[in-house]
């Protein structure tokens, strides 16, 4: 059975005392004995206080991003050694926000990948088209190529550590969600995609998570989709009870 994962990306949302806050409310929050892996990924000033704070829990942090290179005169940026060493072993990459606004390409982003596993880090791995994509219906065709130029360099035995997360960007902080029948269509096209690169053991083993205004009562029913394994959550993952109802949904 593929993991279920429900990871919820804060993106540039709270403070120190607001992200204790949240951490605190999703401790006495969130379902204990739930059969998914539960991720946050507070702002990097944060991570540390989240490790610590969540040690005893069933709750993982990841970062939002790292850079591609292991140090050096990067003003501003956070290398993979630096998450590890404070306990952070799973970081977002290819975030459609840090692709847009941030102008992370392909390329720097396969290399972001090959940097992550080096330390042996999980990579959860974004990707997904835009809005112009699937009007033209060239959405799959641009999913197909951000996974081939984000990840196809990869080895078979690699894909333990990836888990990818399919977003359409028009869905993405829109209150717009793909439908559940247009998730499974995607997902399955990803899954197939997979397959025909690196077979069925890695095709079947890959967890695929879904984001775009995934809501508590949008959830379950995405959730419900053979080849959804879960959901990358952004607004939703701010308010501790609709996380919580979002991963009792998966
Ligand atoms: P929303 O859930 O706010 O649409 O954001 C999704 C997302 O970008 C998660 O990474």
């Amino acid at each position: 059975m593929r993991q279920k994962i429900v990871a919820g990306n804060w993106k540039m949302n709270k403070n120190a005392e607001e992200t204790e806050d949240l951490l605190n409310d999703l401790i006495d929050q969130l379902p204990q004995d739930v059969d998914a892996q539960i991720i946050v990924a507070p702002t990097f000033i944060n991570l540390a206080s989240a490790v610590d704070h969540l040690e005893f829990t069933n709750i993982a942090v990841a970062a939002q991003n790292m850079h591609q290179n292991e140090n050096g005169a990067y003003t501003g940026e956070i290398s993979a050694d630096m998450l590890k060493s404070i306990g952070v072993n799973i970081v977002i990459l290819g975030h459609s926000e840090r692709r847009a606004y941030f102008h992370e390409t392909d390329t720097i982003l396969a290399q972001k990948v090959t940097t992550a596993l080096k330390h042996d880090m999980t990579v959860i791995f974004c990707f997904g088209e835009e809005l112009k994509d699937r009007q033209n219906n060239q959405h799959f065709n641009v999913v197909e190529n951000q996974l081939r130029d984000g990840l196809f360099h990869l080895e078979n035995n690699d894909w333990e550590k990836i888990i990818l997360a399919y977003e359409p960007v028009w869905a993405i902080g829109t209150g717009e969600t793909a439908s559940p029948e247009q998730a499974q269509e995607m997902h399955e096209f990803i899954r197939e995609t997979i397959r025909k690169r690196y077979g069925s053991n890695v095709a079947e083993e890959v967890s695929i998570l879904y984001g775009g205004s995934v809501k508590p009562d949008n959830a379950k029913e995405i959730f419900s989709k053979p080849d959804v394994d879960g959901g990358l959550i952004g607004g939703a993952a701010l308010k501790a009870s609709d996380f919580a109802a979002i991963v009792n949904g998966v």
